[in-house]
């Protein structure tokens, strides 16, 4: 008994211990699994931190943290790509990490991590890693697609300049463009796309949706205009519905539902281009709108030009001649309603083009027209000729401003990109240093013009009166063109008062002296009204060419390059030479040629 009792003490003890060690065995485990938790999630912290020194000394220690991951799949190279922990990354790059580990619930890579953040930095250490640029995430999407989502327009520039296609299909075959016009409802993205090629009439897999129709179904007001804008006929496509881009729009006017933008960005216009352009192409593959929009701008620029030549004689002559004022009063409302007709059918941006300079070249016409009729006869000779002069030096300058190159940094598209790969892996890549729309450098003193959508060298501002942008290729021209055009309408005023004065009108011309008398007075107050605005702008354009040595681009933003124009003790600014010197660099200086800051990128 006393055996099986010690048998079954020692059977008793032995259990015993086996249990013990076993719970020991489980102990130590969970104490060892405790600790490499514990362990991780202060790695986690240091990678979400930035904190090189603990992790480098676990990873130095056991070189499998590199790539450990949680049970979501989670590596320590997720956590610093999310926030952007370049050294760290680095470090653990070099000691293993699994550059393309996929994890979280998006089933992403570190590379869309770093990309959705925005984190430039991180996306082009990864690349440099040989991240793989084409993997899709749950929601089927490559990281280009992402960024392109999120608006980060120099991320998507770098992967095309990485070699990722322009038109790159996700998971349901949409493009970079498609995503962009949907979710992005700032246009930079969707317009660096289609500078670098990408195609407006491709369409997603699943619903069969253009671009256009993308940006209609988020009311994209911004990237519905530049699409609207492409030489490419697209607003005819139709999706797997039957529908276009316009029935999407209209219907999601007219719907009761809450709209997905409260505040639709796209105008009015916009609505009625797209309506047009449907109403007039039933043919999936007609050309029309092109031919018809090209017909109507030439139409558009006869009538809009024809009317403001028009504009003056029937003013001037209808209000001298002598008829009843029902019919004076009958003119003027013509005239008003063909401007309002001329103003309704033309687009606000052509308007904007076209107007001011028909409406200049049309001043100056009929003043000549005046000089050479009425005031030749009447002006002491020399003041004819040298009326005559000016004018062949005004339109000599004038030519000169409106058709010379103002300084446009012209880059061919590969050249762009490969600028692009080369300054985001200098960590150069910036907003403050790179134009996002032409992809190129800035440089200093440059703008993007908004008009010419170019990158203008010493960018004063862009002049609708001589419908090109002032910069330092034709700066000088255009102060000269003030200077004598200022001159011509002072001389103008003056030989219109003599006439006036004088009040003996030529005998030999079609039309009466009262009339003559009258028109000549209109002239008078028109040459005033010009006289006055051109030698004020001249003063301002003097004052800070000669004083203060800036742009008016400069002078009117001062506060965002506050910077770059801290001036120097006693001067205006950091390019003030004192005033020979300024006028000097000004006129002698500044072609484009002479340029040191141009060059290629
Ligand atoms: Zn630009
Ligand atoms: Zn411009």
């Amino acid at each position: 008994m006393s055996e099986n009792v010690d048998h079954v003490e020692v059977k008793d003890g032995l259990e015993s211990n086996q249990d013990q060690t076993d719970l020991q065995a489980i102990q130590n485990q969970s104490d060892d699994q405790t600790e490499s938790q514990w362990e991780w999630n202060v790695l986690v912290k240091a990678a979400q931190y930035g904190e090189l020194a603990p992790i480098e000394a676990s990873v130095l220690k056991d070189p499998q943290w590199a790539r450990h991951t949680d049970q979501d799949g989670i590596s320590l190279l997720h956590w610093c790509a999310i926030n952007n922990r370049r050294v760290i990354m680095t470090f653990l790059l070099e000691h293993g990490a699994a550059v393309n580990a996929i994890g979280g619930e998006l089933r992403s890579t570190p590379l869309h991590w770093a990309t959705r953040q925005g984190h430039l930095g991180s996306v082009v250490l990864l690349v440099q890693y040989h991240a793989n640029m084409n993997i899709w995430d749950a929601e089927g999407c490559a990281p280009i697609h992402i960024a392109a989502q999120f608006g980060f327009s120099a991320i998507v520039a770098y992967f095309i300049g990485k070699g990722v296609p322009v038109d790159c299909r996700d998971e349901h075959a949409m493009t970079p463009l498609m995503w962009s016009a949907y979710r992005c409802l700032n246009s930079e993205v969707s317009r660096l796309l289609l500078r670098l090629g990408a195609q407006p009439d491709l369409v997603d897999a699943r619903k069969r949706n253009s671009p256009l129709h993308w940006a209609s179904l988020s009311e994209n007001g911004s990237v519905l205009a530049i699409l609207l804008d492409q030489p490419k006929p697209i607003s005819h496509l139709v999706n797997q519905e039957g529908k276009r881009a316009f029935d999407i729009l209209q219907g999601l006017h007219q719907s009761a539902e809450p709209r997905k933008n409260p505040k639709p960005s796209f105008s009015k216009e916009q609505l009625e281009k797209l309506r047009s352009t449907h109403e007039t192409t039933p043919d999936r593959s007609s050309y029309i709108p092109i031919q018809l929009g090209d017909r109507n701008k030439t139409w558009e620029t006869i009538t809009t030009s024809g009317l403001l030549f028009s504009i003056f004689p029937i003013f001037g002559l209808g209000l001298a001649t002598e008829v009843s004022w029902p019919i004076k009063a009958g003119l003027l409302f013509t005239i008003y309603i063909l401007t309002t007709l001329v103003v309704r059918k033309s687009s606000p941006k052509y308007l904007h083009t076209i107007v001011p300079i028909a409406l200049y070249l049309a001043t100056e016409f009929w003043i000549y027209v005046t000089w050479w009729v009425v005031l030749y006869p009447i002006v002491p000779h020399l003041m004819f000729f040298a009326f005559i002069m000016f004018c062949g030096l005004l339109w000599y300058c004038f030519t000169k401003t409106w058709m010379s190159n103002p300084g446009l940094i012209v880059v061919q598209g590969q050249d762009r990109l490969k600028s692009v790969v080369e300054l985001a892996e200098n960590g150069d890549l910036g907003f403050q240093n790179f134009c996002t729309t032409c992809l190129i450098p800035k440089q200093e003193r440059s703008k993007h013009c908004a008009t010419c959508n170019e990158c203008v060298l010493r960018f004063d501002h862009h002049c609708p009166w001589v419908g090109n942008c002032i910069g330092q290729g034709n700066h000088r021209f255009f102060i000269m063109y003030l200077s004598l055009l200022s001159i011509l309408t002072m001389m103008t005023i003056v030989a219109c008062y003599l006439g006036y004065q004088k009040d003996q009108w030529p005998t030999n011309t079609w039309v009466r002296a009262g009339v003559l008398k009258n028109w000549v007075l209109m002239i008078l107050i028109l040459s005033s009204f010009h006289c006055m605005w051109v030698t004020l702008l001249l003063s301002c354009q003097l004052y800070q060419i000669i004083i203060m040595a800036m742009t008016t681009n400069e002078r009117m933003n001062w506060q965002r390059y506050a910077k770059r124009l801290q001036p120097h003790p006693g001067k205006m600014s950091p390019y003030d030479k004192g005033v020979c010197r300024n006028l000097w660099n000004f006129f002698m200086n500044s072609s484009i040629s002479n340029s040191h800051r141009l060059h290629t990128v």
